[in-house]
């Protein structure tokens, strides 16, 4: 039977919940259960696919074509197993299906009401991710902070998990914030005290406790929350503030967090197996020498919205034992007459094109990646990326002089990007892009063969617009080298060139597949070819 371990959040948003999450099933994974994770946010957005990331930071996809919040990213991070569409669920989903079912009939003569019928629907989730995954224990992360109105439907559907499955077949974890206040010097416990009450008052004793502080909470400190939440001492797990986030498990492990987890579920204590873990922190902590990346895109004030890219350029900076450094580039800057490329990749030895939405800063990024093909700067372009390689390339080198996508220019004469028959008559801006796994067929002897040492790839994409084979030969006669192809509907994955030490781009989105362990063979050449740059 699926054991359920089930974090919420109190107190303020930003604490880390996702990371706890990602920390237990890590921790649990280490000790030889198959874990999975899922996360429920509380809007009403049926996925986050059509939110600004200013608002959101990056979509996630997963492998079977989900698009997710970001924090699924941490958790394929973290425990290194490929999660799914049971894996990421908003209230716009569950109220969508329960609608969907009452026109159907399914409900035929009840009042469909918050409770059974979301409560119930929230549940079968729940429930279905155990079925789904075959996992012995799920992680499932409540979004939101307890209290919001947005989020109650949740908290009343686990309480009602807690009922039917029993206590020790759940544990719940609680994270707060312990502040250290100036003047009084000392933790508080007050705001955690309120949040666990707030729980409580909905139906909820946690299990355990995990508190965000600055330093360690004292023997006192534990004393005083065990009494007034009825937690065991033991089970008041500090958060203490760290510089590298892989120290979390282990912090949490030291405290025997996945012990006092496996206990209360009457599961053995099997050995922990955490040295590839550890040994990650140690090179970590200890990369001393910088390596300059400049990344072009069109929100760079947030780091959010690229976070697996930047996850991705520091799992391989890790491999060379090099800190990358993000030379964040806003892409509408460089569209200025006046701007000095020379000056702003002085330090760069290496320049990335992720992908993206819309036309904004378009003809900047363009020129960004024709400055690294012609200065032979190493360059990696990704899904929109590859698609402004390939109109910089038609543009500049084949002179196909308004070669452009019909994204941004429907009307001009050299659609090299263009949208796929089957696109056209799409309406619905919601989940109709080409998501999730599709196959590549890698050519021999090129640089992506040399990277993958694979015939056939697995890789997950994002995107609605294709390159247009029409261009194929022209672009080949001058040089371009088109060595990934989806062979089942002959799309354009992976293109690259020659008489250029390192510039290749690619369809889809490898970034989603790096571990800080095992980085993706399309940035790690991309790092190590950054390291050769003189
Ligand atoms: N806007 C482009 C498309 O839809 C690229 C998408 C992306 O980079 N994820 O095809």
């Amino acid at each position: 039977m699926t054991k359920y371990v089930f974090v919420t959040g109190g107190v303020v948003s930003g604490l880390g919940k996702g990371i706890t999450a990602s920390s237990i099933a890590l921790l649990l994974k280490s000790r030889g259960y198959k874990v999975f994770m899922q996360k429920f946010d509380p809007y009403f957005n049926v996925d986050p696919g059509t939110m600004n990331p200013i608002q959101h930071g990056e979509v996630f996809v997963t492998y079977d074509g989900c698009e997710t919040d970001l924090d699924l990213g941490h958790y394929e991070r973290f425990i290194d197993e490929e999660l799914n569409y049971s894996s990421n669920i908003t209230n716009g989903k569950i109220y969508k299906s329960v609608i969907e079912k009452e026109r159907h009939g399914d409900y035929l003569g009840a009042t469909v009401q918050l409770v059974p019928h979301i409560t119930n629907e929230i549940k079968n989730k729940i429930y279905e991710a155990g079925t789904s995954s075959s996992a012995d224990i799920v992680i499932t992360e409540i979004g939101g902070t307890v209290g919001d109105i947005e989020a109650e439907t949740f908290i009343e559907s686990i309480r009602q998990v807690q009922y039917e499955l029993g206590s020790e077949n759940t544990f719940f974890v609680h994270c707060t914030l312990v502040p250290f206040i100036f003047g009084s010097d000392e933790l508080k416990t007050k705001p955690t005290q309120n949040s666990v009450k707030d729980l409580r008052n909905k139906g909820i004793q946690p299990n355990a406790i995990v508190c965000r502080t600055p330093f360690e909470t004292s023997k006192l400190i534990k004393e005083k929350l065990s009494l007034f939440c009825s937690v065991p001492e033991a089970n008041i797990i500090d958060s203490v503030d760290v510089n590298n986030i892989y120290q979390i498990p282990i912090n949490y492990h030291k405290q025997h967090f996945d012990e006092i987890i496996l206990k209360q579920f009457g599961l053995p204590l099997k050995k922990a197996n955490l040295k590839y873990w550890e040994d990650l922190i140690t090179t970590v902590d200890n990369l001393k020498e910088e390596l300059e990346i400049s990344l072009v895109g069109k929100y760079v004030e947030l780091h959010d919205a690229y976070i697996s890219v930047g996850e991705a350029l520091k799992h391989a900076g890790y491999k060379i034992n090099k800190k990358i450094k993000i030379n964040w580039v806003d892409s509408e800057s460089l569209e200025k007459e006046s701007v000095n490329l020379k000056d702003i990749f002085k330090n760069s030895k290496g320049i990335l094109v992720p992908g993206g939405f819309g036309s904004r800063g378009i003809e900047g990024k363009i020129k960004a990646i024709n400055y690294a093909r012609v200065n032979k700067i190493p360059f990696l372009g990704i899904c929109l990326g590859m698609q402004l390689a390939v109109i910089e390339f038609a543009r500049n080198v084949c002179k196909l002089e308004d070669a452009n996508s019909t994204e941004f220019n429907p009307l001009c004469k050299n659609p090299i990007i263009d949208l796929m028959a089957d696109q056209k008559s799409i309406i619905n801006m919601g989940g109709t892009l080409r998501l999730g796994n599709y196959e590549c067929t890698i050519t021999k002897n090129t640089l992506a063969y040399k990277d993958y040492n694979q015939d056939i790839i697995l890789e997950r994409h994002r995107h609605r617009y294709e390159f247009n084979n029409n261009y194929k030969d022209i672009l080949e006669k001058f040089g371009m080298i088109f060595s990934g192809v989806n062979t089942k509907a002959n799309l354009i994955e992976i293109i690259e060139l020659a008489n250029h030490p390192h510039f290749i781009a690619c369809q889809f989105h490898p970034e989603f597949k790096s571990r800080p362990t095992k980085p993706h063979p399309l940035f790690l050449s991309f790092i190590e070819a950054a390291n050769k740059l003189k």
